[in-house]
Formats: structure tokens, C-alpha cells, sequence
């Protein structure tokens, strides 16, 4: 009983924590907006202020049938789907693990969803998202015990990182963003050097079938593809897996 209580919290904290993102992917890379001015949200559009009873997570959107109230603009399903992720993060976190490491993972999903979002508009990870996610995964395996290994696999992976970063940017230029190095390092952090090598295969394979199957059929094939929103789907997976991943290492 007590378990299913928590893990409601979580998921309504998700949800609420999912709005503010919202307001963060839109107005973080804007020179000319900041996350806390004005301290409405207000809609794209036509920019009137959006009242509380407009602005519950998930069930607005519903009741408005994802227009604006006075505009009648349609609002983007981005909004509802955000706060929706993060919601189920949230939970998935607190169900899979005890409180204090939950805590830390729901920082590292923050980040990450942060991050996705931010590098899919404007193809850029943000530092405010690497900030989240280092300090998500660093606090999550110190917790467990795995201070200072986990630094150490950090270093690591920021070195074979950024050599490869070198060289691919050699040969071609921007395929691989400085912004996809932080990203893998914060997460080596947390999921140390084997469960990173997972994490790169996992938005690997995901990148390429996101490529063959949705960007072929729009056409877009010519289109930058972030990199950030597989890194992130990858990484975060491998933090569910970790302890399957070493185990079998060591028997083997
Ligand atoms: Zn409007």
C-alpha cells in the first residue's frame, strides 16, 4: 500500500516537473525568453496568458481537445507527450528502485528528456541538461557504492570520446557534435564503461531505424539527424539493465 502511494507521488510529480519542461525546451534556447519571465506560460500563438485550470498536465490538453482556448490554434501534441514521458519516467524510477536512487534517476530522466528535446529543434545539447544528467548519474552510483570507479570510467569514456570526435569531424564535418561526447561521459558516470558500450549500440540501432523508417518516408533523408534523443533512449534503458549486464560479465 505504502509502495503504490509513493509511486503515485512519483508519477504526479513527473507529470507536474513534465509541464515545467515544457516551458524550459521552449524558452531555453531563446535569447529573448527566460525560463521564469514572464511566469505564465502563454500560448505560441497568440500569446495570451494560459490561466491554471488550462494548464494541468495531460488533461487540459484533453478537455480543450488540444486547442488554444482563445485562439482555437491547435496545441502541439509535444506538450501533452512531454509531460506524459516524464510522468512515466518518474514512475517507472520508483518502481524499479529504492527511494534515494529513484530521487537521482528522476534528475538524470529530467536532464535527459531536457536534452532530447532541446538537441531534436535546434540541434544542440544544452549545458543545463548535461548538468542534470551528470549530477542524476554520478549521485545514482555513488549511492551504490561505486565512487571513485565511476569518475574514473568518465574520464575514460571522455577520452576515447573525444579522440573519435577528432577524427570523425576530420573526415566529415559536424557528424558527430562535442554537445554527443558530455552526453556519453555524464552517462558513464552512472552506467560505467561496459554498460556505455550498451548504451552506444542501443541509440545506434535506434538511430538507424528511426532513419530507415521515419525519415526515409518523409523524405527528409538529407536532414541532420540529432543524436541526442537515441543517446538518451539508450542510456537510460542500460540504467534499468545495469546489474543484468554485470552480472553476466562475471560469471562469464
Ligand atoms: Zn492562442
Amino acid at each position: 500500500m505504502w509502495h503504490l502511494v509513493i509511486n503515485l507521488l512519483f508519477l504526479v510529480l513527473g507529470l507536474i516537473f513534465g509541464s515545467f519542461f515544457n516551458v524550459v525546451i521552449y524558452r531555453l534556447p531563446k535569447k529573448d525568453l527566460s525560463i521564469f519571465k514572464p511566469e505564465r506560460s502563454f500560448c505560441p500563438n497568440c500569446k495570451a496568458q494560459i490561466k491554471w485550470i488550462d494548464n494541468i498536465p495531460i488533461f487540459s490538453y484533453l478537455f480543450l481537445g488540444g486547442k488554444c482556448r482563445y485562439c482555437k490554434e491547435k496545441i502541439s501534441l509535444r506538450y501533452p507527450l512531454v509531460e506524459g514521458i516524464t510522468g512515466i519516467s518518474f514512475l517507472l524510477n520508483s518502481i524499479f528502485f529504492p527511494i534515494e536512487q529513484a530521487i537521482f534517476l528522476c534528475l538524470l530522466s529530467s536532464g535527459l528528456i531536457i536534452t532530447s528535446f532541446i538537441d531534436l529543434d535546434n540541434y544542440l545539447i544544452p549545458d543545463s541538461g548535461i548538468i542534470l544528467i551528470a549530477a542524476g548519474s554520478f549521485g545514482w552510483s555513488t549511492i551504490r557504492g561505486n565512487f571513485p570507479f565511476n569518475l574514473l570510467d568518465a574520464l575514460i569514456i571522455l577520452a576515447i570520446f573525444s579522440l573519435f570526435f577528432f577524427i570523425a569531424n576530420k573526415f566529415k564535418k559536424d557528424s558527430f557534435g562535442f554537445g554527443d561526447v558530455e552526453l556519453f561521459s555524464c552517462l558513464a558516470l552512472g552506467i560505467s564503461l561496459i554498460g556505455t558500450l550498451f548504451a552506444v549500440l542501443i541509440a545506434s540501432l535506434a538511430g538507424i531505424v528511426y532513419y530507415l523508417i521515419i525519415s526515409r518516408k518523409n523524405g527528409s533523408k538529407n536532414k541532420l539527424l540529432p543524436f541526442g534523443p537515441f543517446i538518451s533512449l539508450g542510456g537510460y534503458i542500460v540504467f534499468f539493465v545495469l546489474d543484468v549486464i554485470n552480472n553476466f560479465y562475471r560469471i562469464s
